[in-house]
């Protein structure tokens, strides 16, 4: 096994000075495909990552590695697709300039790839008036965040974008629009593969190693220039200078493996949605939200148009029991164990007793749902509904239980430490963001490995 055991090969060579045994460890080498940088993760922000790093240094040989058979299957394949505007994050925040900057660089790269989308708009709608400071506080801070075009609507005008809707006022979001997420991932996929990039499918990485600052000019001597070894689960390892991680729902885990500490911790939270059935979803011509509650983390359920004309209402936040639970069924005991013996979820489990319990009973019990969505649409009926797929967020949690909100780049310790750049979490909107993200990661890596 080469890997963790080419360093201490290494260091022997010197003691044991048999050419033959020389010869045979520089051979093994060469069959060990070597590579500058290794990206883990074919999500959209691995794979964007990687294109973005390929197009900037055309002369370095890179590979992106998943443990999946196929790119973009979890977060990435399975989301809203909506493209969002910016307009919900804490002004300054990367999150709003990576949001406000992805939006615009998502439908450009979706025009030159003949990518599918609509840009429908969102309304964002106050069906009390006590929600409308609220609304309007978040108007404001659309301005600030530099969102375009923004309008405030009164009930009437909501009624001629939405006729179906129902609410005191709104907001116009005119620029948001749909997209599906996977195909654009996929695509960056394929643009990463036409610049010399090559993709590894089913490749689950297990561990990195780097053989030592102090042993690297024996290496040298020996022609071995990629210190660092990622090694997969049944697969043959690789050498790499660098790696990148981009592990959504494992990127703590992978983090760890490099001596970083645990938190922020990942916490799965699905969320489920209804769909229309399609007879009905004439009701719904472009994205309608509620306006969020401030004391609760996530954006309240709404109606999403997708871009196969079907529609999607949801999605709601359950504690998922399995990184990877997309059925309340999925069960996986060290997921759920970790997750449970996590202090910081326990704290946000006190905090939110009640609207978790809420969240599991609107899932269960689908009328409950319905009668949320009525709200914004009071002609909705119980039967124009039906069960719809799930996605599972990676949400990062620190150990006061506060969701980490904006992103999160961590090294590790040791020698390993100064050659990783995990990306530990990429928050939702991390798709529309994700082109204007991978600019960031890139620049951190240039800077951090002085490529
Ligand atoms: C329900 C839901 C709705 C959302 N709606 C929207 C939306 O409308 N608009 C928007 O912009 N964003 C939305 N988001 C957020 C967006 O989907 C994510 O921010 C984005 O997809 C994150 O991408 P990623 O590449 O970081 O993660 P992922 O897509 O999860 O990719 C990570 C990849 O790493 C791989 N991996 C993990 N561990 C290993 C390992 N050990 N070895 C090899 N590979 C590994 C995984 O298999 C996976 O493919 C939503 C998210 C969810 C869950």
């Amino acid at each position: 096994m080469l890997g963790r055991g080419n360093s201490i090969l290494l260091q022997n060579l010197r003691k044991k000075t048999g050419s033959v045994f020389r010869h045979r460890l520089q051979r093994c080498m060469a069959t060990q495909a070597s590579y500058d940088v290794v990206v883990v993760g074919g999500g959209i922000v691995g794979l964007a990552t990687a294109r973005e790093l390929i197009h900037r240094h055309p002369t370095l040989k890179l590979a992106v590695v998943e443990k999946e058979n196929e790119l973009s299957v979890h977060q990435s394949g399975k989301n809203s697709g909506v493209i969002h505007c910016g307009i919900y994050y804490t002004p300054g925040s990367l999150k709003a300039k990576l949001c406000v900057e992805g939006l615009d660089l998502s439908y450009k790269y979706c025009n030159e790839k003949n990518i599918p989308y609509k840009k429908c708009g969102k309304i964002i709608v106050a069906v009390e008036k006590k929600e409308l400071p609220q609304l309007e506080k978040l108007y404001q801070r659309g301005l600030e965040n530099g969102v375009k075009d923004l309008k405030i609507l009164d009930s009437k005008q909501i009624k001629d974008v939405e006729p179906y809707c129902e609410g005191v006022s709104a907001i116009l979001s005119p620029n948001t629009g749909i997209v599906d997420w996977a195909e654009v991932a996929r695509s960056y996929g394929e643009d990463f593969k036409k610049a010399g990039g090559e993709i590894y499918t089913g490749y689950e990485v297990t561990d990195f190693t780097c053989s030592p600052e102090s042993s690297r000019s024996q290496e040298k001597e020996a022609g071995h220039t990629h210190p660092v070894t990622v090694c997969g689960k049944n697969v043959s390892p690789l050498s790499c200078r660098y790696v990148v991680t981009c592990g959504g729902l494992y990127s703590d885990r992978l983090a760890e493996k490099s001596g970083c500490e645990s938190d922020p911790r990942i916490v799965p939270f699905r969320g489920e949605y209804l769909k229309l059935k399609d007879e009905k979803s004439h009701l719904v011509k472009g994205n309608i939200y509620p306006v969020p509650d401030p004391n609760f983390p996530f954006l309240g359920v709404h109606f999403t148009p997708r871009v196969d004309g079907s529609v999607w209402l949801g999605p709601n936040a359950v504690l998922a029991f399995a990184r990877e639970g997309y059925k309340l069924t999925d069960v996986n005991v060290k997921d759920l164990v970790d997750a449970l013996g996590y202090r910081g979820l326990r704290k946000l489990m006190f905090k939110y007793f009640m609207f978790g319990v809420g969240e599991y009973y609107r899932g269960i019990i689908i009328s409950a749902q319905v009668k949320q969505l009525q709200r914004y649409v009071p002609s909705l009926k119980l039967e124009d509904v039906e069960r719809g797929p799930a996605g599972v967020r990676a949400q990062a949690m620190d150990r006061e239980g506060n969701l980490v909100d904006d992103f999160v780049f961590d090294g590790g310790a040791g020698d390993i430490g100064s050659r990783v750049l995990h990306v530990r979490n990429a928050p939702s909107p991390g798709a529309t963001s994700s082109l204007a993200i991978a600019k960031m990661v890139a620049e951190k890596v240039q800077d951090r490995f002085n490529l």
